[in-house]
């Protein structure tokens, strides 16, 4: 893959740099992407749309932490790729620098990147249901803990955003704002079907920012980026 020439003058002088990314950027650290069949599992005879559901935490929320412990032991053994890798580095070129993303994998920071706008929760983080403390678990701690929280004594759920769920409202709107503010947008492994995540691209380029995708396939935002670059996150983050 050869970076045009125009792309790479562009990013020299970039001071304000927002990347938004989604499951395709740790396909390659083998977690399967949503549409590569993610979404084909069936837990318990029961379709991930239904386990991975807001539903199914106030019916059966033990089944749901049964569900979830189950994905958090599988994506432990996974590695960061060179893709998270060289966007951890980004933070360091870049004046200023946001990574937002959809991923729930926790494999960002472990890449090593600090300030991670993570719109749909983080599957390492559990919460209480009242009182909405965070606990972060260790990658051993399966199954998860606490069983309830320390503070008030309710339950604790995974704190990841599911089905028939808003997205949190305070870091949306700093990831909104992010986008409006930026020089090049990257929106890297993602459909770009699910909004309102989605919109931030567009955001971004009413804004005047540069658009650019790094993506193997079309999506519904190819035909309104100023660069596309088809192929992998973890061979061309790396070359950016
Ligand atoms: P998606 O599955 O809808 O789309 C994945 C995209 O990544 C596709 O466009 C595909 O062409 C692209 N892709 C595949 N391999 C790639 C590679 N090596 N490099 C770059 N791009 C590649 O995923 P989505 O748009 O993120 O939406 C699905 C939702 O499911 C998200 O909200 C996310 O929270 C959730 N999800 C998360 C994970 C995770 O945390 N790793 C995994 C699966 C699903
Ligand atoms: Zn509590």
């Amino acid at each position: 893959m050869q970076i045009p020439e125009k792309l790479s003058e562009i990013i020299k002088i970039a001071k304000k740099v927002c990347v938004l990314t989604g499951a395709g950027i740790s396909a390659e650290s083998g977690i399967p992407t949503f549409r590569s069949g993610g979404n084909s599992f069936v837990w318990k005879g029961m379709p991930f749309e239904q386990i991975s559901s807001a539903q199914m935490v106030r019916d059966d929320l033990d089944a749901v932490w049964e569900w979830f412990d189950y994905r958090r032991k599988i994506y432990k053994d996974c590695q960061p790729n060179a893709g998270h890798i060289a966007l951890a580095d980004w933070e360091n070129r870049f004046e200023y620098f946001n990574l937002i993303t959809q991923n729930v994998d926790g494999l960002h920071e472990r890449a090593g990147s600090k300030n991670v706008l993570e719109l749909h929760g983080n599957i390492n983080h559990s919460k209480c249901e009242r009182c909405e403390k965070v606990y972060e678990m260790s990658a051993e701690d399966v199954p998860h803990k606490p069983e309830t929280c320390e503070i008030c004594g309710e339950k604790v759920r995974p704190d990841v955003v599911l089905f028939g769920e808003m997205l949190p409202f305070e870091i949306f709107q700093k990831a909104e704002n992010k986008s409006r503010d930026c020089d090049l947008f990257f929106i890297v492994g993602t459909s770009a079907l699910v909004y309102p995540a989605a919109g931030l691209a567009e955001i971004a380029k009413y804004s005047g920012a540069t658009l650019i995708e790094i993506n193997p396939e079309e999506t519904p935002v190819t035909s309104f980026c100023d660069f596309t670059l088809k192929g992998k996150a973890g061979e061309i983050l790396p070359l950016l």
